[in-house]
């Protein structure tokens, strides 16, 4: 299975050349920059853990030299490299990967439009170490104060596609606010993905005045949650309780949806907002002891948004609102939980983005790879977890070195 994944990335991404082509800032370097990323890259795709269970799996002789090549790093070295490597790279990179599933026709959906989340994620904290780019709070520990250290950063994610395709993203400065994170992270994203998104779906923090100014200035739309003391919601309130909703059922949900356009009150904010308001009827089966129990929630949710009824249906637009929360369900609960996302590698500002970016790589060229290349019949009872397991011992049967080790 390894030679296989191996093949896939150098036929369909161009890995070996792409690879060959990373940088870092040594003078001499005695081990390739090549093998050191390769190394990390390969911590990930096969849920190494950590970088000294990395080393371990690298100090096995016959066991990463056909993907890593003779000379491997150590785990301070796998660190020490992250840190020197510029990030920009990395991001091309994963922009070149993005860009080919486009072309590969692996983005598509039944969409008029391609929405992107934009989310903040605290990726962790410490109360020993820190480093100048720390952000820092007072926590109270038994009853004392202490200084806890952080970092935040904000990710970019298409959403809507079988696939989690993170798109970028862009660690907070010490005291800076997301949005303003989010608007140098997007200022970038607009240039390299220009056409490949239409919408940007955030939280209730993204309702305000100047991001929705600074999204229309670069042609593209909003959708943002509503909640709070808003002119605009009470204006809202008031029209919706006048009009009758529109009521659908959809895998197990009983919409009602009240969908206005021309909506004028939003503090800041020079054109008319279109407002959708919610109330959702959720059945769900529960478990409870020997018998399954049926259960109704109701949930209220209200959202604002740039785009017209003529470009996104009260339905479709319901829709894409929702998929908001992947960046919270596929992106970050399943890097966190399996594939060691807030795990604190190298604390170094420019190591702790590094080691980010190819985490991302090696999740959508993973994704790819079990969505483009495996059969859907092996395909069912191998999970993506699975699929790295497979890897790992795949690695071992090997029968000729990837293509982008020298002879
Ligand atoms: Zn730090």
């Amino acid at each position: 299975m390894m030679g296989r994944f191996c093949r896939y990335l150098d036929k369909v991404f161009a890995f070996g050349q792409k690879i060959g082509s990373l940088t870092d800032r040594r003078k001499l370097p005695r081990i390739a920059t090549a093998a050191v990323w390769g190394s990390v890259f390969f911590l990930f795709v096969l849920r190494r853990g950590s970088l000294n269970a990395m080393e371990s799996a690298l100090r096995v002789s016959r066991r990463m030299e056909r993907l890593i090549g003779q000379v491997r790093p150590s785990a301070d070295r796998m660190g020490d490299v992250l840190g020197l490597m510029e990030p920009d790279q990395l991001r091309e990179f994963l922009s070149r990967i993005n860009h080919r599933l486009g072309r590969n026709k692996a983005l598509r959906n039944d969409w008029p439009l391609r929405a992107a989340a934009i989310d903040g994620h605290e990726f962790f904290c410490s109360r020993h170490r820190f480093c100048p780019e720390c952000s820092e709070r007072k926590v109270k520990v038994k009853g004392k104060k202490v200084t806890e250290f952080y970092h935040r950063g904000v990710v970019f994610h298409l959403v809507g596609f079988p696939m989690a395709i993170p798109l970028d993203v862009e660690l907070a400065r010490p005291g800076e606010g997301e949005v303003t994170t989010a608007k140098r992270l997007l200022e970038r994203a607009i240039t390299r993905y220009g056409r490949f998104f239409d919408v940007v779906v955030g939280d209730a923090l993204y309702m305000e005045a100047p991001f929705f100014t600074f999204c229309r200035k670069h042609k593209k739309d909003v959708i943002a949650v509503l909640k709070g003391k808003r002119a605009l919601l009470y204006d809202a309130k008031g029209v919706f309780s006048l009009t009758k909703p529109k009521v659908w059922t959809e895998d197990r949900v009983r919409v009602r949806a009240w969908d206005q356009e021309g909506f004028t009150t939003a503090e800041g904010i020079g054109s008319p907002l279109r407002v959708l308001h919610t109330e959702e009827e959720v059945s769900i089966r529960e478990r409870h002891r020997n018998r399954w129990v049926e259960k109704t929630e109701r949930h209220h949710w209200w959202w604002a948004t740039t785009l017209p009824v003529s470009r996104l249906s009260t339905r479709m637009l319901w829709r894409a609102a929702h998929r908001r929360w992947d960046i919270e369900n596929d992106l970050f609960n399943t890097l966190v939980t399996h594939w060691s996302l807030d795990h604190c590698f190298k604390h170094e500002p420019t190591a702790i983005l590094n080691f980010v970016l190819t985490l991302f790589i090696a999740f959508v060229l993973l994704q790819s790879f079990y969505r483009g290349n495996l059969k859907p019949e092996p395909r069912a009872h191998l999970s993506l977890i699975g699929l790295a397991m497979e890897l790992y011992l795949g690695v071992v049967t090997m029968a000729t070195c990837a293509s982008w080790i020298p002879p």
